[in-house]
């Protein structure tokens, strides 16, 4: 670390990371033009107000939205866990300046707070499977939604088997909450009519889950539940595609190496997908070994070899399906030193490179606009 960035918040050193990686690993510039446009407004604390001017400032002015499709890593942790630089999953795909966000891990409320794309606003929620790492932020967000006050238009939220019910549940977390302030506060706005879940049912072929004026969203069932698992329980998970009318974006959300994510994602611009070192890998089969001869076959250690994409994973699915770049992200291993990646990215890029992909492989980092 410079004694620069000692200067600095570590909030603000990791957004200075995530732009010098982006321009590293990118090798341009252009995204930085967009992350000024997302450059955190100036609060009004922090300007003097001139003299004769009103004691009490205004809101903030948000700049104007740019035109484009955009992609933010909000989150890029791997796997359920809390660390200082890096969140738990989440990304928002910004069309015109409308978000449309993908996963809402522990953490996700901030960094869209950090990223200027801001929450009050956000209608639309893509959740991959309903891992906890994947939807923790889920109750605080909606409760701050329906509290912020502002909100007038529904956010509508799609997801595997269990969306709806997981909504529902949010929604008791929110009603203790609504009850003290319409009394209270005089709120009339019931959360019910604020906040839908919506299952979507998980295919091998794409299916459509949302059309607009701005975007196409496509979902395909991914592998990341083994099928002595989906044989005993209704739960999935999903991929899902954003065409706008300038780009193409893939998320595969957490997975195996899937066909149905290489249908999904042929010919996509950006292809976000999940990755674990090689050495997690055999480090986890080598551990699932131990616990089966220890009587359990069923260990974490399993789950994670089984469901989740060596380099080389991510690398055939790119190649087989013809996608432009690759982002990285759900990285494992997580950072064991908070404020750096204490591993070579190369442990990521190589593997996917050797597995036959020759177009731009980049490493995911939080608040990355892409
Ligand atoms: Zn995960
Ligand atoms: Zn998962």
């Amino acid at each position: 670390m410079s004694s620069h960035d000692t200067e600095l918040s570590p909030a603000e050193s990791a957004r200075r990371r995530a732009l010098a990686s982006l321009a590293r690993l990118a090798g341009t510039s252009a995204a930085l033009p967009f992350l000024a446009s997302f450059a955190p407004t100036k609060v009004s604390a922090q300007t003097p107000a001139p003299i004769g001017a009103p004691a009490t400032p205004g809101p903030p002015v948000r700049p104007a939205p740019q035109p484009g499709t955009r992609v933010v890593m909000l989150g890029t942790h791997g796997g359920p866990g809390i660390e200082r630089d890096r969140a738990e999953t989440s990304s928002a795909v910004v069309v015109d300046g409308v978000p449309y966000l993908v996963d809402c891990g522990y953490g996700s409320l901030r960094q869209l707070v950090l990223s200027t794309i801001g929450y009050q606003q956000l209608d639309a929620i893509f959740f991959t499977h309903l891992h906890d790492d994947h939807t923790s932020d889920l109750p605080a967000l909606l409760s701050h939604q329906w509290t912020g006050g502002t909100k007038k238009t529904p956010t509508e939220m799609y997801g595997p088997n269990g969306t709806a019910r997981l909504v529902d549940a949010a929604l008791g977390f929110l009603r203790i909450n609504a009850e003290i302030r319409t009394v209270d506060e005089g709120r009339t706005i019931d959360p019910a009519t604020l906040f839908h879940g919506h299952d979507v049912v998980a295919t091998a072929a794409p299916t459509r889950v949302l059309a607009d004026d701005r975007v196409t969203v496509t979902a395909v069932e991914s592998t990341h539940y083994p099928g002595r698992s989906t044989d005993r329980m209704p739960h999935r998970a999903l991929s899902y595609r954003f065409d706008t009318k300038e780009r193409s974006v893939v998320f595969t959300g957490d997975t195996a190496y899937s066909e149905n994510i290489v249908g999904l994602a042929k010919g996509a611009d950006l292809f976000v997908c999940e990755v674990m070192a090689q050495s997690v890998y055999d480090a986890n089969v080598a551990r699932a070994k131990e616990a089966e001869a220890a009587g359990n076959p069923v260990s974490i250690a399993r789950h994670v070899a089984e469901t989740h994409s060596t380099p080389a994973d991510v690398g055939r699915m790119a190649a087989k399906a013809k996608v432009k770049t690759v982002v990285l992200y759900h990285l494992l291993p997580a950072a064991r030193v908070p404020g750096s990646l204490d591993y070579a990215i190369t442990n990521f890029t190589d593997g996917v490179r050797t597995a036959g992909f020759t177009g731009e492989v980049i490493v995911g980092q939080d608040l990355m606009v892409l």
